[in-house]
């Protein structure tokens, strides 16, 4: 297979304080204009992560000081931008729901700092080839794509490449799960949904991230680093190897890089593993149907903790969860082990137990 040299320029930052992190960003602006090769009024989409309502603390979603001074970068050279996403939910995400969520990640202070800047919500759908992506996708001239460094309990890794996901509509992102129900499956309709979209740079927020069940039943950990490639796959690549996580277990990288790094790289931080991360490589490359159904954790409702509020049902893709008397059933012969409904519903009723 031939080799695709990949650069990856990498940062050290120890905090989210604007002065720190423009500097810090320097070289990652720099690189991210060389290789974009705007011209003057072009539209930029720039895909941060906002998965759902969290705080900043919790290393859920792209931090706003991050956005902003790309974003200076950006209209400072007379371009136009849009923010852009899809956050996780259920299959009737509404404007209302949306907004809100960018109002607790930070991303409507951005919008009224920077007026100029709009916000779109991806709630249509329009199909390329065999994806069903953003409606108004080509409507830009670049994609940016600024994402947030965490685990994840069905692909391992969270980070540039997986990012991209949300720039399909959220019905049609359920409809996703429901069709690659295997994780192998799954990582590789990630890995040529990115390659069919192709953004034209990508940031990952790797100051504080998240170890253990990620994107967002995880904790925050500090790893002190952003990186910028026009590469995603290298710079996922580059952020598991610094924060001790295994890339081979990540079903959706490539193995043809050969990753050229630049710049100031910072100590390496050990980040825990999801709880089903595979044990055995090679073991469950060949055992991936027998693993998933045999060993992967299933989610099981904590009642006392639940509220009867009906979200869980409405997020699963497959229809497995029924609300009876106020409490969630889960019918786990249809159940095919997604983790929607225990990354998305945002409460803390359900939890991940291996049988
Ligand atoms: S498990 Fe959570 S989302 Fe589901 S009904 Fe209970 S509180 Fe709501
Ligand atoms: S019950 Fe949860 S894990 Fe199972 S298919 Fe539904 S959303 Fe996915």
């Amino acid at each position: 297979m031939n080799k695709i040299i990949a650069e990856v320029k990498v940062a050290s930052c120890q905090q989210y304080e604007k002065q720190e992190v423009e500097k810090s960003m320097t070289n990652i602006i720099k690189d991210l204009f060389q290789k974009s090769k705007f011209e003057k009024g072009d539209r930029i989409l720039i895909k941060p992560n906002i998965l759902r309502k969290a705080s900043l603390q919790s290393g859920t979603t792209t931090h706003p000081v991050i956005l902003e001074c790309v974003i200076e970068a950006l209209l400072g050279s007379g371009l136009e931008v849009t923010i852009a996403d899809s956050p996780g939910g259920s299959k009737s995400n509404t404007l209302t729901e949306f907004l809100e969520i960018c109002e607790a990640t930070g991303i409507v202070d951005i919008t009224k700092k920077y007026p100029s800047v709009k916000l779109a919500f991806i709630n249509a759908g329009i199909r390329e080839g065999k994806f069903i992506i953003y409606r108004n996708l080509r409507d830009y001239d670049k994609i940016l794509n600024i994402a947030k460094l965490k685990t994840h309990i069905l692909t391992y890794f969270s980070g540039a490449v997986k990012n991209i996901f949300g720039l399909v509509p959220g019905k049609h992102k359920l409809d996703y799960h429901a069709k690659f129900p295997q994780r192998r499956a799954f990582s590789k309709f990630i890995m040529e949904l990115f390659d069919h979209i192709t953004p034209t740079y990508n940031i990952l927020d790797g100051i504080i991230g998240m170890e253990g069940d990620g994107p967002s039943k995880g904790s925050s950990k500090y790893a002190g680093v952003l990186l910028g490639s026009n590469n995603g796959f290298a710079v996922d690549e580059v952020a598991m190897g610094l924060t001790g996580l295994n890339s081979l277990k990540c079903l959706y990288m490539k193995d043809n890089l050969e990753i050229k790094l630049e710049g100031d790289l910072p100590s390496k931080t050990k980040f825990k593993e999801p709880i089903t991360a595979m044990r055995g490589v090679n073991l469950c490359y060949y055992l991936e149907n027998i693993e998933r159904f045999n060993n992967l954790p299933i989610p099981l409702i904590k009642e006392n903790y639940c509220v009867g509020c009906g979200t869980c049902m409405k997020i699963c893709p497959e229809s497995a969860i029924q609300i009876i008397k106020n409490v969630p059933r889960i019918d786990y012969d249809k159940c095919i082990k997604c983790y929607c409904c225990y990354e998305l519903s945002g409460c803390k009723a359900i939890e991940l137990r291996v049988k």
